[in-house]
Formats: structure tokens, C-alpha cells, sequence
């Protein structure tokens, strides 16, 4: 069924289908094309954070399962049946499994909202659109980009191949679990890597789903492996294992540190990372379209729960629009996102994704509050949506930079709006954080606008707009925030390697 019938679907509909996939989700691991138990027989329950029911008892993959995976992905990798197959047909599988996404996409959605709180209408119409065209983007790449040929004396030829690398270990997050698995497994696959994915263990459910489509469109079996289970067991195993070539991870800064001593404590491999955000947007006095600016504001912290990596967490507005800016975000921003039960398509705000995550926004709502920010609106839990890990949007103003929910990734509904007097002084506020992945600035002075985005310290920036673009967008931050860049031509690169080879020619 087309992704726009799905759309017309209501909440009864999306009920009986959550039955459906409650009873029928498969649990195991997905390892050289086939459904396995893990080694040890172990589980791991997910939660629907939305009422806290068990939504399935997952395999919990362990060392054993990851040297199994990685033992298939090898295999397959140097087998050649994918990393030397023909670029045209490589490209026909990956656009096979696009169109499987598609079709299978009632199924993943449900499985994705019942994982981790999304609400289903985001699902459908933001992260399964992206996650095929993740995948055709990449599939593209096979025959675009090229390997070169140096300009040489005349008794001499060089050329560079672009190669891949071998076994591709991707660690996700469990925010977008499908997009942030795609940003990966695409262009890795593209380039003609094997992959081992090892998703968060808050969202297990969608991704060895898609492991199992990539095969039904004909992907090699050991192609595509993944293997579910903690973060400490199964993705430190995959990271420190010797016959990984690279691993590519999204998740915490903190995680992100670890995933750079593994490479150091085993093969030196490859690390690619993503990571948190801090992300300021900045309004100037001068703006352009008040209207705009309110709406990019709300929306670029309360969507998806503000479980985003480049959340726009950090409002700075100058002080002349301040008190105005105060007053219509609350008045519009506090309604606009309500929370509500994920599979109802109007719901426009789920759970958190646990309620330890509950827990922890709390917290620092309460940090904010004891250290002086001023809270307009929120703060707390919607009572009538217990025991889900609901929060309500919140605004804090009058915030400093210095305060804890200025300084440390939220990951939550919560906005802290902090006035500023000056193009300097916005710009040492917003650079004045570890982070640096998105930034965006408001203003109709294009003089104003240029000096900025020169001076802004972030992987990207927004002007006038906020989250805008399209594929060709390399994605990454500067800083704490990783040191990767996901979803444009350079991210398919850099699952490729160079090889020069320089040949010496004699004179005829
Ligand atoms: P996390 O760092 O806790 O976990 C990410 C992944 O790492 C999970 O699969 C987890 O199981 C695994 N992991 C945890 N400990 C590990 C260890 N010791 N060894 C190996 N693997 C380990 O992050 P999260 O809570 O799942 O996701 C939220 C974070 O992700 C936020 O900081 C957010 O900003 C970041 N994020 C960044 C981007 C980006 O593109 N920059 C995108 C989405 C999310």
C-alpha cells in the first residue's frame, strides 16, 4: 500500500495493525541472510514507552553473535558477489529495496511508533520517505563516482581507484532508528561494503526488518547483518573487533569518545561519527518575517519531542524583539505540539523514548528552575498520560548560557530562549558550547547574514529557515558534535578508499 493511502488510515486502523505486529514481529537476529537466535539465548524486552506495556522480547545479541555476523559479512565482502558485482545491478538491488520500504511501510511504521514513542504520522511522513531515498540517492553514487586519472609526465600513468573498505559496523541511535540506520547502511552498501548494524537497544524492532527486505530485493546473503543487544556488549564487541574496517556510529558525544579508543585499542579502524548537538537559532532584531521565525522556533524543538540531534535547543533572540518573541511563541508554540497517543495520526507529540528519559528531562526542567531560567510554560508531565513517558513542551526564558540546560543536550521538549544585544554577542554565545552541528540565523541584512555564517562554528547553517535541505547536504557537525558528514556525495566517499597506482612506462 502507496505511503499516501497509509496517510488516510485512523487511529482504529493503526490499533488493529499494532495487534498485528505485536503478535507476529519477528525477534531474533538477522545473520547471513537468515533468522537466528542469539548465541546465548538471551532477551531483552522493548517497551512501548507510550503506555509502558512490553511490545516483544527481543534475542539479545552478545560477543559470540557479533564474531558470527562479522564472520558472514567477511565472507560475503571478499566472496565478491557484492562488492565486485556489476554497478548497474548493485544499483537495481538497492532500488528494489527502496521500493520494498515503500511497500512494506504500514508494517515498519507501526513497528517503529510501538518501538519508541513517534508519532505515526511523522513515521510516514518524514522518516520512511527519507529512508528510500536515502537509499536511491546512494544507490546513484555506484556509477557517478569516479576514481581519476592524474595529469603525468609522458612516462608515467596514474590512476586512483576508489575501493570500498570491507566489513562496515554501524552503531544507531534510537531517535529516527530506520533514517539513522540508513545514513549508514546505504551509502556503506552503495560503495560495496558489507555492513554488521547494531541498532539502540530502545528501538530493536525496525531494523532487522529492513536487513530482511535488502535480501528479499536480492542483496547477497551476509550483505546485510544485524545483530540486537546492549550497547555495552554488542556494540563494544563490533567496535573493537579486528575484521571491522570501519564503524560508523550515531549516538551521544560521550559514546562517540568510546567509539575512538576502541579503533585505538584494536585495528586503528575507521571511525565515523555523529553526534549530540547544542544548536542555536539566532534572531536578530532585523528579521525578515516574524511569522516564520515563531513557527521555525517551536518547530525546531518540539518536533519529534525534541529528540533531535540538531534540535534548535537554544533560542537567541536580540533584545529590541525579545519580550514580542516571548509572547508569540507561548502564545502559538504551546499548542501546537500537544502530546497524545503516537498512533493516532493527529497526535503531533509522542512519549519520550523511555521513562528513564522521562526522568532525566525532568531533571533538568528542574536544574532550570533552581538555577533562575524562568519558566513560561510546561515543566511537567501530563498526569492524564500516565504511566506513559510523556512531557509536556516546555519554554524557559531569560536563560544564560552558562546554566545547565544551556550547556547540555536536552534531548527533550525543551526551549530555552536567551536574549542577546549584538551580532558579537549572539555569535560568543552560540559558539560557546562543545557542540557545533546546525546553527541558524535570522536576518535580512545579507551583509549581517555572510559575516555570520562565516563566524557561526557548526557543520551547518541555516539562514532564514531552519532544518531546510535536500541530499546534497553533507550533514555533520564541527567540535564535540562528530567528525562524519551523513547523506551527501562525501558520506558515500567515505566508504570508499583510495588505492594510486602509478605505472612507469618505458619509451617505445
Ligand atoms: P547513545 O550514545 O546512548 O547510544 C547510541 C548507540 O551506541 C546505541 O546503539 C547504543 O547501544 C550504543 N552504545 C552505547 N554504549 C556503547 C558502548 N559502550 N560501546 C558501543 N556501543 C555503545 O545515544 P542514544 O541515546 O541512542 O541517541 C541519542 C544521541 O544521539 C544524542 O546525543 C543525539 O544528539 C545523538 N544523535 C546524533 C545525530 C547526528 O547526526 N549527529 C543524529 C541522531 C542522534
Amino acid at each position: 500500500m502507496s505511503l499516501e493511502n497509509i496517510a488516510k488510515h485512523d487511529a482504529s486502523r493503526w490499533l488493529e495493525l499494532a495487534d498485528q505486529a505485536r503478535a507476529q514481529v519477528e525477534t531474533r537476529l538477522f545473520i547471513d541472510g537468515d533468522w537466528t537466535d542469539a548465541a546465548e539465548g538471551g532477551r531483552f524486552e522493548t517497551i512501548d514507552p507510550s503506555n509502558g506495556e512490553v511490545v516483544a522480547a527481543m534475542a539479545e545479541g552478545t560477543e559470540k553473535d557479533v564474531d558470527r555476523a562479522v564472520a558472514a559479512a567477511r565472507k560475503a565482502f571478499y566472496s565478491g558477489c557484492w562488492s565486485r558485482m556489476a554497478p548497474r545491478d548493485r544499483m537495481a538491488t538497492l532500488y528494489r529495496f527502496a521500493e520494498l520500504v515503500e511497500q512494506n511501510a504500514e508494517e515498519l511504521a507501526v513497528l517503529e511508533t510501538l518501538d519508541m514513542g513517534k508519532p505515526i504520522s511523522d513515521v510516514i511522513g518524514v522518516d520512511l520517505p527519507l529512508v528510500s531515498e536515502t537509499i536511491r540517492f546512494m544507490a546513484e553514487c555506484i556509477d557517478k563516482v569516479d576514481g581519476a586519472v592524474t595529469n603525468t609526465a609522458s612516462d608515467a600513468m596514474h590512476f586512483i581507484l576508489r575501493e570500498p573498505l570491507g566489513v562496515v559496523g554501524a552503531i544507531t541511535p534510537w531517535n529516527y532508528p530506520m533514517l539513522m540506520a540508513a545514513w549508514k547502511f546505504a551509502p556503506a552498501l552503495a560503495a560495496g561494503n558489507t555492513v554488521v548494524l547494531k541498532p539502540a537497544e530502545q528501538s530493536p524492532m525496525t531494523s532487522t526488518r529492513l536487513a530482511e527486505l535488502f535480501t528479499e530485493a536480492g542483496g547477497p546473503a551476509g550483505v546485510f547483518n544485524v545483530v540486537n543487544g546492549m550497547g555495552e556488549v554488542a556494540g563494544r564487541a563490533l567496535a573493537l573487533h579486528h575484521d571491522v574496517a570501519k564503524i560508523t556510529f550515531t549516538g551521544s558525544t560521550e559514546v562517540g569518545k568510546l567509539m575512538l579508543q576502541y579503533a585505538g585499542q584494536s585495528n586503528m579502524k575507521h571511525v565515523g561519527l555523529e553526534c549530540g548537538g547544542k544548536s542555536p537559532q539566532i534572531f536578530m532584531a532585523d528579521l525578515p518575517d516574524m511569522n516564520a521565525a515563531i513557527e521555525a522556533a517551536y518547530c525546531g524543538i518540539y518536533e519529534n519531542m525534541g529528540e533531535v540531534c540538531n534540535a534548535g535547543s537554544r533560542l537567541l533572540v536580540e533584545r529590541p524583539i525579545y519580550d514580542e518573541f516571548v509572547e508569540r511563541f507561548t502564545a502559538e508554540g504551546q499548542f501546537a505540539y500537544q502530546p497524545g497517543q503516537p498512533l493516532d495520526p493527529g497526535t503531533s507529540m509522542g512519549p519520550l523514548v523511555t521513562k528513564a528519559d522521562q526522568r532525566r528531562v525532568l531533571g533538568m526542567i528542574d536544574a532550570g528552575r533552581s538555577e533562575g531560567a524562568r519558566l513560561v510554560f510546561g515543566g511537567d508531565a501530563p498526569e492524564e498520560l500516565e504511566p506513559g513517558a510523556f512531557v509536556n513542551p516546555t519554554l524557559f526564558a531569560d536563560v544564560n548560557n552558562d546554566m545547565t540546560i544551556a550547556r547540555q543536550e536536552i534531548f527533550g521538549p525543551v526551549a530555552c530562549m536567551i536574549p542577546f544585544d549584538g551580532v558579537d554577542e549572539a555569535i560568543h554565545i552560540a559558539n560557546d558550547t562543545i557542540y557545533g552541528l546546525a546553527a541558524s540565523l535570522w536576518t535580512r541584512d545579507i551583509d549581517k547574514a555572510m559575516h555570520m555564517v562565516k563566524a557561526v562554528e557548526s557543520g551547518i547553517v541555516w539562514v532564514n529557515t531552519f532544518d531546510a535541505g535536500d541530499y546534497t547536504q553533507p550533514f555533520g557537525g564541527y567540535k564535540q558534535s562528530g567528525n562524519a558528514r551523513d547523506k551527501c556525495i562525501d558520506s558515500y566517499k567515505a566508504y570508499t578508499q583510495t588505492k594510486s597506482a602509478w605505472i612507469q612506462l618505458s619509451t617505445p
